[in-house]
């Protein structure tokens, strides 16, 4: 992306105030200090006393080419920084099965509940995803092969916990990353104020200053005095305290797709040397929602993802505690309460809500950090001046929705898809309704047809996912669908009179085998190139 110029000297934004100091903070002042011109000066205001979320551990692919690769910082720089470990994919565990919870897969069809969430791409025989001759070969009977182990070439190295990148650091396979997110919050920090000149003011806000037309003017602060700025950055985490609270921005609401609103989490030591690390996050299915697992070299970081209406915080804990063997009386619990939904405007005049002030969803696929990092390259692509013209502010909230709303559409399928029924809160998850967006993509998926195709291209999906795009392509729907048993009523109309099609298909499965053994056989465990990675 190119850095901006000042053509509109006189109406240029001189000023950016942003308030909070959280992974959406930091990321924010690292980014714009980066995009903008050097005469724009940006300051963080954070209260060293109001601690941040710090839960925003799994990411997704594009975090490396959007947000890093932006600022010029490689891999091999950040990822040791911030305890960092590859995530190839979401596992999921034990959405079929009743009962539990139990940490590890239970037997299912002659194999164990668990599928992946791939990043890896889908490859594609004469212009159809590969997942639609799996289909036509399932629904024949001539093959019980799961879907992922069909046709993604490295759900194998997974399950072998291998690294996704060979020793001399080329890379064999689509990845993203598992942090420390406090560490990431400091290292960007450091970043921001030592290499972009970010001003750094410890203080807390306490009230905010709007002109006559509703614009914010200043920030009041306990000791340093007002802030002011022409622009205003909302990174103050859940409260929204300048998008909500200072200019009454609505809140949307949407619990009733989503039903977890709380969390209880905790970090977990784990002996990587005799157990491996897992290269995925695991989401377990819970009797009332559902449990990260997001490994690190020597330990784990966990949450359990509750809803609050069929579970308080003691039975909450209980499940949690009992699923890791941990003592509920010593263990260091962090309880978290969310709300789920998005602003009905992210952009309200001169003030930009980024990270939890602006939208959140349970964190099932990693949005978090992923909805971050398109929020500042759209707040950059329509970067105002000082007169705020409405169709680049228009144009932002709409890319916003778009994103947040397809997103959840995407989360509740999930829950709504999965055939547990044994708890009031899988009951539950069938009574809600589902949106248009999503009911026309089930439909299109049962009469065999491609959702949102295409899928990316092996491109795309090492270098990480377009921001104009729609991320949850037709690869992320047969993962997660034919994951959670949920099959086409038929194949792909017309298949059946492809015959060249079909005989190429079932070269490129055996292909797809062969590239399997290939990356078991060559790739170095996760636990060895981490340890490498990071001097231990
Ligand atoms: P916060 O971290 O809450 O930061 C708010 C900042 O505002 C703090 O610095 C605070 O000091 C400051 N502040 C507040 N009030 C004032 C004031 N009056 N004056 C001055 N400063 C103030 N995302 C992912 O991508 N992957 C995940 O796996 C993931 N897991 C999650 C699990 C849970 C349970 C939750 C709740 C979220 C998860 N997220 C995840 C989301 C992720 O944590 C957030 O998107 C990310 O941390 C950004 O938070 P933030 O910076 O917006 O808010």
């Amino acid at each position: 992306m190119d850095e901006i110029t000042t053509e509109t000297a006189d109406n240029a934004i001189r000023r950016v105030v942003i308030l909070g100091g959280g992974t959406a903070g930091w990321m924010t002042a690292a980014y714009l200090g980066k995009m903008l011109p050097p005469t724009v000066s940006i300051t963080v205001l954070e209260a060293p006393t109001i601690p941040k979320i710090g839960v925003g551990e799994a990411t997704v692919p594009s975090l490396q080419p959007l947000f890093f690769d932006q600022l010029g910082i490689p891999e091999e720089e950040w990822m040791p920084e911030c305890n960092a470990a590859f995530k190839m994919a979401v596992r999921f565990v034990n959405w079929r099965t009743p009962g539990g919870p139990h940490p590890v897969p239970q037997p299912l069809d002659g194999g164990t509940d668990h599928f992946y969430h791939s990043f890896g791409v889908l490859p594609y025989c004469d212009d159809t995803p590969l997942s639609h001759y799996w289909v036509y070969d399932r629904l024949a009977g001539r093959s019980t092969e799961p879907y992922g182990h069909a046709c993604m070439r490295e759900v194998p190295a997974m399950d072998a916990l291998r690294a996704p990148r060979w020793l001399d650091g080329t890379r064999a396979t689509s990845y993203a990353w598992h942090f420390d997110a406090h560490l990431v919050a400091d290292f960007l920090r450091r970043f921001a104020t030592t290499k972009q000149g970010v001003r750094h003011v410890q203080d807390e806000m306490t009230s905010v200053d709007l002109d006559e037309r509703g614009f914010i003017t200043g920030l009041r602060t306990r000791a340093s005095g007002t802030l002011t700025a022409d622009l205003f950055v909302d990174c103050s985490g859940f409260r929204g305290l300048l998008i909500n609270e200072a200019l009454g921005e609505p809140f949307l609401d949407m619990s009733d797709h989503l039903l977890c609103d709380s969390a209880v989490a905790t970090a977990v030591p784990s002996d990587s040397a005799t157990q491996g690390v897992e290269p995925f996050t695991s989401s377990i299915a819970m009797p009332s929602g559902w449990t990260w697992r997001i490994p690190m070299l020597d330990r784990f970081g966990t949450g359990y993802v509750y809803a609050s209406r069929f579970a308080d915080r003691d039975q909450a804990t209980r499940d949690f505690c009992a699923l890791w063997n941990l003592d509920p009386e010593r263990a260091t619990l962090n309880h978290i309460r969310f709300r789920v939904g998005r602003n009905r405007r992210a952009w309200v005049r001169n003030c930009v809500a980024i990270g939890l002030s602006s939208c959140f969803l349970e964190p099932l696929e990693s949005t978090g950090i992923y909805f971050i990092t398109t929020a500042i390259s759209r707040l950059v692509a329509h970067f105002p001046d000082r007169r705020f013209d409405e169709t680049g502010i228009d144009q932002f909230n709409r890319e916003i929705e778009f994103m947040f709303d397809n997103s959840r559409d995407f989360i509740q399928a999930h829950f709504y898809f999965s055939p547990r029924t044994d708890t009031p809160f899988w009951r539950a998850n069938k009574q809600l309704r589902l949106t248009d967006n999503i009911q026309e993509k089930i439909a299109t998926y049962r009469a065999g047809g491609v959702i949102n195709a295409p899928d990316l291209t092996a491109k795309q999906a090492l270098m990480g996912i377009d921001v104009n795009t729609d991320v949850w392509t037709n690869g992320s729907y047969y993962c997660v669908l034919a994951g959670l048993g949920v099959l086409p009523d038929q194949p792909l109309p017309g298949l059946a009179d492809r015959p060249a099609s079909l005989t190429k298909a079932a070269r490129m499965f055996q292909e797809v085998k062969q590239q399997q053994r290939e990356l078991v056989d060559t790739l170095p465990s996760n636990h060895e190139f981490l340890r490498v990675l990071h001097g231990r």
